[in-house]
């Protein structure tokens, strides 16, 4: 029996801790990890006794993304599980699968996390490649170990960037520009400067930090946090968030497609390589 992809816990009244727990692939995101992570949500989310959700990754690095490595057929992929979305169609040829999939998985699950109505804290160390940032970034509160690296490195790979296209209200229009157009690294410093982390603290302290966070947002009324919460996603929203994100979900499959018929695959295999140098 392989370990769960992902540990579930109530750590202790009022705290839940999920801990991503694939360290031997750098917790890297296959169709499994992905809906065990939402499972999980939703434990959390319908366990009333629950009012704050740690997010965690087992090793040293949070995630290196996509699992890339993952085989088969789009409908194979997604055959063992039960879809949290009504698109479906995963085994319709060409796009039309590939988006259906992506809508789902990606973007979907992602889009869920960030409006379920508890705060959520992600701890974040090691290394945070693209598909690790839909998961770090639907969080309400992001606390970075000193060590940490964030990058986005899918231009290179022919897209226009990871499927929840968060970037500019996450790092601001400028800086989204430059990291998307660079692949460079962010630092844990330098994503606190730009409002995207919340605290950067030494790395064997991230755990207690975090949970002493949770600990004092716990303590207050359950239902004022999710009005909170809400409130604060609605200013993001009439702002056009979602629009914006729907619109480069659009642009992002249209890469896709492009890829497909340049170059046979989804992305350009040219930028697969700088990929696996960073992951590495
Ligand atoms: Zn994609």
């Amino acid at each position: 029996m392989s370990p769960p992809p992902v540990v579930y816990s109530v750590i202790e009244p009022g705290i839940a801790r999920i801990v991503l727990n694939r360290p031997e692939a750098r917790n890297a995101q296959d169709t499994g990890l992905l809906y065990a992570l939402n499972d999980a949500f939703d434990a959390a989310a319908r366990d009333v006794a629950v009012k704050v959700i740690l997010l965690a990754a087992s090793g040293p690095h949070f995630s290196a993304g996509h699992d890339l490595r993952e085989t088969g057929s789009i409908a194979d992929q997604m055959a063992p599980f039960e879809p949290v979305g009504t698109w479906c169609g995963f085994g319709c040829a060409g796009a039309e699968g590939r988006m259906a999939r992506e809508k789902e998985i990606y973007l979907g699950l992602s889009e869920r996390w960030r409006n379920l109505p508890k705060p959520t804290i992600a701890e974040v160390q090691g290394k945070c490649i693209a598909g690790g940032l839909m998961l770090a970034w639907p969080c309400d509160i992001i606390i970075a170990a000193d060590d940490a690296q964030f990058c986005d490195n899918t231009v290179g790979m022919g897209v226009n960037g990871v499927e929840y296209f968060a970037h500019p209200w996450e790092l601001g229009p400028r800086k989204a520009k430059e990291l998307l157009f660079t692949s460079d690294w962010l630092s844990a410093e330098d994503a606190r400067a730009l409002g995207m982390v919340n605290h950067v603290v030494p790395a064997a302290d991230l755990a207690a930090f975090s949970l002493a966070l949770a600990r004092r947002i716990a303590a207050k009324p359950a239902f004022a946090l999710k009005l909170a919460k809400e409130s604060v996603n609605a200013a993001e929203d009439a702002q056009g968030r979602l629009s914006a994100m729907t619109a480069a979900f659009a642009l992002h499959q249209l890469a896709h497609s492009h890829n497909m018929q340049v170059h046979g695959m989804p992305v350009d295999p040219g930028g697969l390589q700088v990929r696996s140098r960073a992951a590495s």
